[in-house]
């Protein structure tokens, strides 16, 4: 008999943009040839889930023809470079925004290979790039190119593994900057003009059950650089990692194992030789902060935008059918952020109120209520459509959220009190879990490791608490953890914080011991 083959298709969108045209037509290709719904990823793209293999030259045409790309959304090369979706009409964030798309094009492959294939050899993706991405991929002088081949950085080889990039600005921390291989800072002058760039390198969350030797890591500071630097030291470090990230196993193939075995000092002085310049000391820069941009907001040029809350990231049924019509009718650009919402971009004073009516009708505006919970929480989609799913991350995260509410009254926790809760069905952690105050990651069927000690604000790592909780067993953890939070913390405390302080094994004493609030 015939077999068919269902394919997961991931698009391309450097800082998230979407224009009009593509948001449409993803629309239009998730009933036609999906399942009928978008989801939104946490790396700003769509996933089109349970493509037929038939369809896909088709999918692929339609999408690279309404300006969206697939090119580099799976492989060992680079994938979506983030940055901070807010269309805010400010220096520092347009410019983050343009360092984002010059470095998604700079990395970008070269060889006509991915377009031949869908779109029978016509290479209808036409994007113009600035003259400099251009001249710094050729850029030859420290002998960091293959100038032979049409791929001057990846070569044939491309990398050990794939490879993950955002860019944000002072305070934004949107972007989840300190778990990517590369995160770029844009640092301005007094009159927020900006300069240059702080950078910061080796960061992942991907790991692997009971194998110690792979683990979640933190980017750490390499240096600062001049604004017209970016992409040569961008360049040099991906040059750093192809050369000499490990290719025997695709376990410790990102850039954190190749940092973490030599140490930051080798690796900066390693970069140093292939840019052929060296950095500069780190700018101090203020606290992180988390931003959802959800709700209505000035953009700064007399035009709003607006932020919606998608749960999990998953556009379907009434939601989806009135966000079509409301950016169809007003031929809005869309923008997806690095927590699986949606904004809504360009939008006249006069259309608010008929705008608001219509969102609100259709459960994406108030008077739905949107639980604080859930407005932080992330789940990977997980089964039944990633592959790599040990147990239900997607599916089961609304009723997991409901029973951590249920626990919050019980133990007399108020509701606007809230706590960064991510699930992944696997260790691989696509929904970033091991930044969560609470993360659950699935270690066998229906269970879950627990992961605590992250912050609101991303800047700490988790670490992991218990393993094969099973997930009627929850509240035997969480009541305990819940109770005690709440009548030990010091003032305003949160969660991560608080576990942090107190050491796992009080926490574990007090799970032990626990008979109840
Ligand atoms: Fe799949 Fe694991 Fe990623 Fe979830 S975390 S989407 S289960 S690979």
């Amino acid at each position: 008999g015939s077999r068919s083959y269902s394919f997961m298709l991931r698009t391309k969108n450097p800082c998230g943009k979407v224009p009009t045209q593509l948001y449409l037509t993803m629309d239009d290709l998730a009933d036609q040839f999906g399942i009928g719904t978008l989801r939104l990823t946490t790396r700003q793209t769509f996933q089109l889930h349970g493509v037929l293999k038939k369809n896909l030259k088709t999918v692929m045409s339609s999408i690279i023809k309404s300006m969206g790309s697939t090119l580099g959304a799976c492989g060992d090369l680079n994938r979506n470079v983030l940055a901070p979706p807010a269309p805010l009409v400010r220096k520092d964030y347009l410019f983050a925004q343009q360092t984002a798309e010059n470095i998604a094009s700079l990395l970008t492959p070269q060889s006509g290979f991915y377009y031949d294939v869908w779109v029978d050899g016509e290479k209808v993706l036409t994007a113009e790039e600035p003259p400099e991405v251009t001249k710094a991929r050729n850029d030859n002088s420290h002998g960091t190119n293959f100038p032979d081949s049409p791929e001057p950085i990846y070569g044939t080889q491309f990398l050990p593994r794939k490879f993950k990039i955002a860019v944000t600005v002072p305070t934004d921390n949107s972007v989840d900057i300190l778990t990517n291989d590369i995160g770029v800072v844009v640092v301005s002058d007094d009159d927020g003009e900006p300069q240059g760039f702080n950078i910061y390198v080796g960061g992942g969350m991907g790991r692997t059950h009971r194998m110690e030797t792979t683990f979640p890591r933190l980017a750490e500071p390499l240096g600062y650089v001049p604004r017209e630097e970016i992409l040569y030291a961008v360049k040099a470090i991906v040059a750093t990692q192809r050369d000499y990230g490990r290719r025997d196993d695709r376990r410790y193939s990102r850039m954190k194992y190749l940092i973490s075995s030599w140490g930051i000092e080798k690796f900066r002085s390693v970069v140093e030789q292939y840019w052929g310049r060296k950095f500069q000391p780190f700018h101090e820069l203020p606290e992180w902060e988390f931003k959802s941009y959800v709700g209505w907001h000035e953009q700064g040029d007399g035009n709003l935008f607006c932020g919606l809350h998608v749960d999990n990231g998953r556009i379907g049924g009434k939601m989806k059918k009135t966000l079509r019509e409301v950016i169809e009718k007003y031929y809005l650009s869309v923008r997806l952020t690095p927590n699986q919402n949606i904004i809504l971009c360009d939008i006249r004073n006069s259309w608010k109120r008929p705008m608001t009516t219509a969102l609100a009708q259709a459960g994406l505006l108030p008077p739905r209520y949107v639980d604080p919970l859930n407005l932080t929480a992330m789940a990977c989609p997980a089964m039944p459509l990633c592959p790599l799913a040990i147990t239900e991350a997607e599916r089961g995260v609304p009723d997991i959220l409901k029973r951590i509410r249920a626990v919050f009254e019980k133990v007399g926790l108020k509701y606007s009190e809230s706590v960064v809760i991510r699930v992944t069905g696997c260790p691989n952690g696509c929904a970033r879990p091991y930044m969560a105050e609470l993360g659950l990651v699935g270690d066998g069927p229906n269970s879950y490791q627990i992961w605590l000690g992250g912050k609101p604000n991303q800047t700490s790592l988790a670490r992991p608490f218990m393993n094969k909780v099973k997930i009627q067993d929850l509240e035997k953890v969480l009541e305990p953890l819940f109770y005690h939070w709440k009548c030990k913390r010091q003032s305003k405390e949160p969660l991560g914080d608080f576990t942090t302080r107190l050491g796992f094994e009080k926490l574990q004493e007090l799970v032990d011991k626990w008979k109840g609030p």
